[in-house]
């Protein structure tokens, strides 16, 4: 039924602001900030947490 909804974060990319979905099972509810890759910056950049992707779909 919900094939379409997303598990994982809702993260922001502090340099570019984009807005998209880290989809990871480990918990990042007291993590504010990850280190990770952006595809529009083509680099590793710091990312704001926004919160769980429950209810979201693609
Ligand atoms: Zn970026």
């Amino acid at each position: 039924m919900d094939q379409n909804i997303v598990r994982g974060w809702i993260v922001r990319c502090k340099t570019c602001g984009t807005l998209w979905v880290l989809e990871v099972s480990f918990d990042l509810r007291n993590t504010k900030e990850v280190y990770h890759y952006c595809k529009i910056c083509k680099k590793n950049t710091f990312h704001e947490i926004l919160g769980r992707t429950e209810g979201w779909s693609k």
